[in-house]
């Protein structure tokens, strides 16, 4: 069965906007997976330690008939392949994938919650969604009713 799934991207190091650039076309060649579409790249604050680089951010949309965990298995093989290190909490990072959503599944394992626990408070995650899936329904509201609620004056698009 094919899932749709939106998947967040996010760096701060070493070239962020190359860095989740590459990581699109990394995922459209991931097996059983089909690149939809991408959304245009935001330049936002930090959340957490604010004593890091600012983040680009964005959303890709995939068909995939991969399973919730060999998803983030190769997810994760993505992020090991950019040389990601875990620092420190929320901190600094070359790359982050996030599945936001897949499909209309609902998880509470604690290495893969779904959807993802904050994407409904993150500006970040929800003006980039708003692009592709603005009545996308999460977490019990539509992408854009949540978007309408949160604070995006940190968020700067910076590109198609
Ligand atoms: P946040 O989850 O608040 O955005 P983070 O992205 O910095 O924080 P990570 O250190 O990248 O967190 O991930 C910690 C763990 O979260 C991962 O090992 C992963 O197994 C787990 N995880 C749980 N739910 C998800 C999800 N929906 N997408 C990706 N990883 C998830
Ligand atoms: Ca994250
Ligand atoms: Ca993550």
């Amino acid at each position: 069965m094919t899932s749709k799934v939106y998947i967040g991207l996010g760096s701060n190091l070493s070239e962020p906007l190359m860095q989740v650039k590459t990581a699109v076309e990394q995922i459209a060649t991931l097996p059983e997976t089909v690149l939809v579409a991408t959304s245009s790249w935001y330049r936002s604050k930090p959340v957490g330690p604010q004593d890091q680089p600012d983040f680009v951010n964005g959303v890709a949309e995939i068909d995939t008939t991969l399973g919730p965990m060999a998803l983030l298995d190769a997810l994760q093989e993505l992020e090991q392949k950019h040389g990601r290190q875990r620092l420190r909490h929320w901190g600094e990072r070359t790359l982050d994938l996030d599945i936001i959503v897949y499909g209309e599944l609902s998880t509470t394992l604690p290495r893969l919650l779904l959807p993802h626990p904050f994407a409904y408070q993150r500006g970040f995650v929800l003006q980039p969604l708003a692009e592709l899936a603005p009545e996308l329904q999460l977490s019990g509201k539509s992408v854009s009713s949540w978007l309408a609620a949160v604070d995006t004056s940190d968020l700067r698009q910076i590109g198609a």
